[in-house]
């Protein structure tokens, strides 16, 4: 695999041996595109705050409990500087998503919805209030733990799929495996279950320029859900596919959602899409307007 993602290296550069990128996760360079949890952005990795003292971090790791819900914002407000000013993109939200929810958070654009699955992400920080995951609070985390939490405990799906086009269908659906040191030989054979399961088992040797919209975004699930996260994130993953692809991979996060017992938040601009998820959070400049469960 390291191979196939070092193609397009210069020779001098495929010599050189993978260095760890700042943030711990994989070779920057050679992975940037490739990795799911990095939306490709130097800004969304910012440095995290860290409590003052050894004890305060022992403290937040023992408060992990596994009642936790699977994602809470308490009053968690969100600005970014814009010129002389700010602008609030979460504005004090206060939230609490169960685990085993199929959560869709809709709003006009520019609402709030991808702030709210970054910095649930970990991959920006909010600029007051606490965002927890899975029982965790994120800015107890040090580095480290956050880099592993990204990791391990969520998976993230693009409306750009953020597929690596050198790679397989196999072995993108792998690469959060292999990133985590998962042997090659393990790491592929679990890539194919997810790979069946999502329905692309006749796809499983293609390069992504060889798929459909919907076929893409499938793979893109598969690796989402392939290190068996506890929460997966989706953001507008039905922005770039016709209505038929939509619904089927809206139905496919739900049902797989539903079989790995994982959360998932998916936020979409389509009333249809959010029809099919359990509850429907509304956002607007920033704030909650309505939080609606199915069949009410
Ligand atoms: P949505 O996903 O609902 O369209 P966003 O969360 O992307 O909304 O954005 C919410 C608000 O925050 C918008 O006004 C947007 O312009 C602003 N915003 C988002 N990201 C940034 C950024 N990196 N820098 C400045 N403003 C931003
Ligand atoms: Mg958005």
């Amino acid at each position: 695999m390291r191979v196939l993602a070092r193609r397009g290296l210069s020779r001098q550069a495929r010599r050189r041996p993978l260095r760890r990128s700042g943030r711990g996760d994989c070779d920057a360079r050679a992975l940037r595109l490739a990795c799911p949890h990095d939306p490709g952005d130097p800004i969304a990795f910012p440095r995290r705050r860290r409590p003052e003292s050894r004890r305060a971090r022992a403290r937040a790791r023992g408060r992990r409990v596994s009642a936790a819900p699977a994602l809470r914002f308490a009053g968690v407000t969100k600005e970014y500087a814009l010129g002389e000013g700010t602008i609030r993109a979460l504005d004090a939200l206060t939230l609490e998503i169960p685990r085993g929810t199929f959560a869709a958070i809709v709003g006009r654009s520019g609402s709030g919805k991808s702030t709210l699955l970054n910095l649930a992400a970990g991959i920006d920080v909010p600029t007051r209030g606490e965002v927890w995951v899975d029982g965790r609070e994120l800015s107890q985390l040090s580095d480290d733990e956050l880099t592993r939490q990204r990791r391990d405990r969520v998976g993230m799906v693009y409306q750009f799929f953020n597929l690596l086009g050198t790679l397989s269908v196999r072995e993108n659906v792998a690469l959060p495996l292999l990133l985590g040191g998962t042997p090659r030989r393990e790491a592929i054979a679990r890539a194919d279950r997810l790979v069946d399961e999502v329905g692309l088992s006749h796809r499983r040797d293609s390069r992504p320029h060889m798929l459909s919209g919907g076929e893409m975004q499938r793979t893109a699930i598969a690796r989402a859900l392939v290190h068996e996260p506890a929460l997966v994130l989706a953001d507008e993953p039905t922005g770039n596919l016709d209505t038929r692809a939509s619904e089927a991979i809206v139905k496919l996060l739900g049902d797989l959602g539903a079989a790995h017992g994982v959360t998932v938040v998916l936020v979409t601009h389509s009333r249809e899409a959010a029809a099919a998820a359990s509850r429907v959070i509304e956002l607007r400049d920033g704030r909650v307007l309505a939080d609606t469960a199915a069949g009410t």
